[in-house]
């Protein structure tokens, strides 16, 4: 089967100094759990960035391939690749409260989104804003779009960031440590909610994480990476089983 995403020879490097993602290739399949984990500073969110075409403005990407379903990434313009992102790509990063206003409702950002994505009349906006609000189990939705970010828990903001990112109902949700910022009993409840609403949609999920032990209870296929390189690629029970990287038995050796 095609993959849903798939990403070759790709490279990144900042003001033409060394490589900082060095050649990697790798596919993401439809409706699966995707783990790219490897320590902080290995790369991992500049490879999502490179997909989402986000990267920062001095850093030189190159790349053979990388497509999107049938969309060739490369050579969407930029004007329709900001419908796509959002759309047929979701994202969540580590710090929700930075990416949520401080002057609008949670419903009313919610709401925002779906203007973006879909023409909606206005009580079927606040309809599907509920939903969305229900969908990422955040009790008295009815209630809690009417307050503001700060009246919220993190691992609620959270929640609300998972709801915008659900809103252009995703093919692939893109969760680059998004439990990091979090306590360590709401990390795991964040984890199954993803989870969860991967199995409910059928979107592939493409977590990013440098913890192994965190990811590796959900996800289908692990892939490793290290110094800019993907060193290895395994599904979840060969990499435990036959792992044989040097730095991935590093990481398994470290597990709890
Ligand atoms: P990870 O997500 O695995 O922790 P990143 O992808 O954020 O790592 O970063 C990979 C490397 O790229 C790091 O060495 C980091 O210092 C470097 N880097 C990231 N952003 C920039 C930037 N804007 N300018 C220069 N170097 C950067
Ligand atoms: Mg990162």
């Amino acid at each position: 089967m095609k993959p849903l995403l798939s990403v070759e020879h790709l490279s990144v490097s900042f003001s033409f100094q060394n490589k900082v993602v060095d050649d990697i290739s790798f596919e993401i399949r439809s409706g699966e759990t995707f783990a790219l984990v490897g320590e902080s500073g290995s790369g991992k969110s500049i490879t999502a960035l490179s997909v989402l075409r986000l990267l920062p403005n001095n850093a030189q990407m190159q790349a053979a391939g990388m497509v999107l379903q049938d969309r060739d990434l490369l050579k969407i313009p930029e004007i329709d690749f900001c419908r796509l992102r959002g759309r047929r790509i979701g994202l969540i990063f580590q710090d929700p409260m930075s990416s949520l206003n401080p002057v609008m409702t949670i419903g009313e950002q919610v709401a925002e989104v779906l203007n973006i994505h879909f023409q909606l009349a206005k009580d079927e906006v606040r309809q599907r804003v509920l939903e969305l609000i229900k969908q990422v189990e955040i009790p008295e939705p009815e209630r809690r779009i009417n307050e503001y970010p700060h009246q919220l828990s993190g691992g609620q903001r959270q929640r609300v960031m998972i709801a915008i990112a659900l809103a252009g109902k995703p093919d692939l949700l893109i969760a680059d440590e998004p439990t990091t910022a979090l306590d360590v009993t709401i990390q795991a409840q964040i984890l199954d909610l993803l989870k969860n609403l991967q199995q409910q949609t059928g979107m592939a999920l493409w977590l990013i994480s440098h913890d192994l032990a965190l990811v590796s209870n959900i996800a289908d296929r692990i892939a490793v990476m290290q110094k800019g390189k993907i060193v290895e690629t395994a599904a979840t029970g060969e990499f435990f089983r036959q792992a044989k990287h040097p730095y991935s038995l590093k990481l398994l050796a470290a597990l709890p």
